[in-house]
């Protein structure tokens, strides 16, 4: 039996969500981790070790900061995490500067290129690194073993996994990454096969549903019924690109 934490919202997802229920779970982990990093963890020292040394990308810090929750801890956080980034920055950038040459064969530096290239990718790997999405994405693994774990053993569950016509395309390819790595092949036949069949009909319905969306805009067809085609548009983003709002279901 798997643990609760994890069981307990991959069902909910499945049973419930009208997006991708990938999306829709990691969108929920997002939200609680965001309210978590801004809570009362960001005095807890060992929350605060991660934090100076991971930091946030870019998209978490614009969430954390337009979430408006709690803009001194935020703040608090930022200047730990930039006193130590600068302290480091400031020895790696000056020490991959070049001196300027003096003569034709005087203070002459073959490798300066290298150094910089050096220094570029050790600023950009400290810059990639978010202890939310880190935190993310194992999660998220966890619930990935859930999902194979939950369709064998679980007959609800399976049916409600054989009913999903929105998966995203990037959790479509999360997900076959995944059976790959925790499924035999007499399990990826089926469980994949559902999977397969089940997105390729839905793609091919949503394709039906934009070229009615174009076909609206003659004259000849302006009376005529929008049938599922008047969102047809968001919902191919959403489609092609993943939810990360909650809206735009297919
Ligand atoms: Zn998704
Ligand atoms: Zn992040």
């Amino acid at each position: 039996m798997k643990e609760k934490i994890y069981t307990i919202p991959v069902n909910d997802a499945f049973a419930e969500s009208s997006i991708c229920p990938i999306c829709s779970l990691k969108n929920q982990l997002n939200s609680q981790l965001g309210a978590y990093y801004l809570g009362a963890s960001l005095m807890e020292p060992d929350v605060r070790k991660t934090t100076n040394e991971k930091g946030f990308c870019g998209d978490h810090l614009d969430q954390l900061y337009h979430s408006e929750m709690n803009r001194l801890g935020l703040g608090l956080m930022l200047h730990t995490y930039l006193s130590g980034l600068s302290d480091e920055l400031k020895v790696d950038l000056r020490n991959s500067l070049p001196g300027r040459r003096t003569g034709v064969f005087q203070n002459r530096k073959k490798d300066f290129r290298q150094v910089l290239k050096q220094a570029a990718k050790k600023l950009q790997a400290r810059t990639d690194t978010c202890v939310i999405c880190d935190r993310i994405s194992q999660t998220m693994n966890r619930y990935l073993e859930v999902i194979f774990h939950e369709y064998f053993a679980n007959p609800v569950f399976r049916g409600h996994f054989d009913q999903v016509k929105t998966f995203c395309l990037p959790h479509t390819a999360w997900m076959l990454n995944g059976a790959a790595d925790h499924l035999n092949q007499d399990q990826v036949a089926v469980m994949m096969g559902a999977l397969v069949e089940t997105q390729i009909s839905s793609l091919e319905k949503l394709t039906q549903d934009v070229e009615w969306f174009t076909l609206k805009f003659d004259y000849r067809n302006h009376d005529k019924d929008w049938k599922d085609s008047k969102d047809a548009i968001p919902r191919s983003i959403t489609r092609l690109k993943g939810s990360t709002s909650g809206k735009g279901s297919d």
